[in-house]
């Protein structure tokens, strides 16, 4: 029984040192992918309407702003 248990800490070990050497999943960038922006051609960022006739909408904005005011509506309707 000694033995066993050994050996499957050892196994636990040996996948905890793989995990911590590979993870299994690669750090994703705070924001997904968006559009570029039609003013300025940067990347546009999701981001939610805090206030105004779109409230609590989701739409994408210029990374760049305060600096560039681009704005795109979200799911192309
Ligand atoms: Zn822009």
């Amino acid at each position: 029984m000694r033995a066993e248990n050994a050996e499957s800490a050892r196994r636990a070990a040996q996948r905890a040192e793989a995990q911590r050497i590979n993870p299994p999943s690669p750090p994703r960038p705070a924001t997904r992918a968006g559009p570029l922006c039609p003013v300025c051609g940067s990347p546009m960022a999701a981001r939610l309407a805090k206030k105004g006739r779109r409230k609590g909408q989701h739409f994408w904005g210029c990374t760049r702003y305060p600096r560039c005011r681009g704005t795109k509506p979200m799911g192309g309707r």
